[in-house]
């Protein structure tokens, strides 16, 4: 297929990028830009310049959300917003979520040059802490937008002490304000987000762009095994009750199950494991460890549950111990509007690009904004899937055809 020439600027969009990773450049490649951080003022004080440099009305709400805005034939109608956030981890990459607010100021751009007036409004948005690692929960700037903010998060603190809400005051925004930039429910239409894959099948499957079918939500369990110490010298092998050997057999087990269904999007992890009295000579008695089960096949998740915990009843049986599950998180999975995933499969097409979708198994800014509007996500390749880690890479060509699909998905989606 030969693929046609972009609509949007690529040099302009790559010129951007460029100019926003150096501002909390760590390394060669890499970037700091906390939330709410010095770096982060400059990084949002700057793609508000070129907001208004677009002919966007921009402002940064009391969230700390950048917000640019296009005025549409028919202001009242619900809006049409496309963004993602440009804070990052502490040791982060230059793409990860600013492709998807600068590919979106692209968009705008590109259709101001076209002459093309929207029948609704359009805003680009640029969430304010998605990243969540300042103080530890994120999705914060759509959340507040949504009005679902906890009580009691403005008094999270980071590391030095700091709270979020003396964090956003000196960062300019008025917490006692927040009402003043929620947004009414219905007042937003659809939400569109271009982000790099963070994994790694749209590099392995060698295609740039990838349309999203869904955000899976994870499966979060607490698992705790008990059998009973000894001395690693003494107790003879069919005597003991080892609970390191029966969390070994589960863990195999949840890898086998997640890579049950060839070609499925399943994945299973055991990331984290203590061990009980954690010492050479004595037989593990205590042993707990997580477990993240995702599917976007909500059913097939619930299958495979199943079958890791008759496994567990199993494997605790056979080994003689005693076995707590607990749930930690239990969330859905949020799927991608058909239709939007219509005029993407179209529109890929007409760039001359293989239609290719896949789940997303992070969660982003869309997850929140899931529950309030129909929303649509582009994945551009990432290589080898490295993300949060200054070596996370996507090339200008790619990034420039996710850029085109989010234009020309924008384009039919803003006249309709
Ligand atoms: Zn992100």
């Amino acid at each position: 297929m030969n693929v046609q020439t972009l609509t949007i600027n690529k040099e302009r969009l790559e010129e951007r990028i460029t100019a926003l990773s150096k501002i909390g450049k760590i390394g060669e490649t890499g970037v700091r830009r906390l939330t709410l951080s010095k770096e982060d003022r400059h990084a949002v004080e700057t793609v508000k310049g070129w907001m208004e440099e677009v002919g966007l009305t921009a402002r940064i709400d009391h969230f700390g959300n950048l917000i640019g805005r296009m005025e549409g034939k028919n202001p009242d109608e619900p809006i049409l917003m496309l963004g993602s956030h440009i804070d990052s981890q502490p040791y982060g990459g230059r793409f990860d979520g600013t492709i998807g607010v600068l590919g979106a100021l692209e968009v705008v751009q590109t259709m101001k040059e076209h002459q093309i007036v929207p029948n609704r409004p359009i805003e680009v948005i640029a969430f304010s802490d998605e990243e969540g690692c300042r103080f530890n929960k994120g999705l914060f700037g759509v959340r507040g937008i949504l009005g679902k903010l906890e009580e009691s998060e403005l008094d999270r603190k980071d590391k030095d002490g700091v709270t979020r809400k003396e964090a956003l005051i000196e960062f300019g925004c008025d917490p006692a304000k927040f009402k003043e930039s929620e947004y009414q429910k219905g007042s937003i239409a659809s939400f569109l987000e271009m982000h790099i894959e963070q994994g790694p099948v749209l590099d392995n499957l060698n295609k740039p762009v990838g349309i999203v079918t869904g955000i899976s939500g994870p499966l979060w369990l607490t698992v705790e095994l008990e059998g009973f110490a000894g001395h690693a010298g003494s107790v003879p092998m069919p005597m003991r009750k080892d609970a390191l050997v029966g969390a070994a057999k589960v863990i195999v087990a949840l890898n086998e199950i997640a890579s049950g269904e060839p070609g499925a999007p399943t994945v299973g992890t055991v990331g984290s494991l203590r061990v009980f009295p954690d010492s050479r000579n004595i037989i593990p008695e205590k042993v707990s460890f997580t477990v993240d089960l995702r599917d976007i096949d909500l059913n097939r998740r619930h299958k495979l549950e199943a079958q890791l915990r008759a496994k567990i009843t199993e494997i605790t049986e056979e080994h003689q111990l005693q076995c707590k599950i607990t749930e930690d998180t239990n969330s859905e999975p949020r799927y991608c509007a058909e239709r939007i995933k219509e005029i993407m499969r179209q529109e890929i097409q007409n760039i001359g690009l293989e239609p290719m979708e896949l789940m997303s198994g992070p969660f982003h800014d869309s997850l929140a904004m899931s529950y309030e509007c129909e929303y649509g996500m582009i994945f551009v390749r990432c290589k080898d899937g490295i993300s949060h880690n200054p070596k996370e890479f996507s090339t200008f060509e790619d990034i420039s055809l996710g850029t085109e699909l989010l234009y020309r998905t924008t384009v039919k989606m803003a006249q309709e």
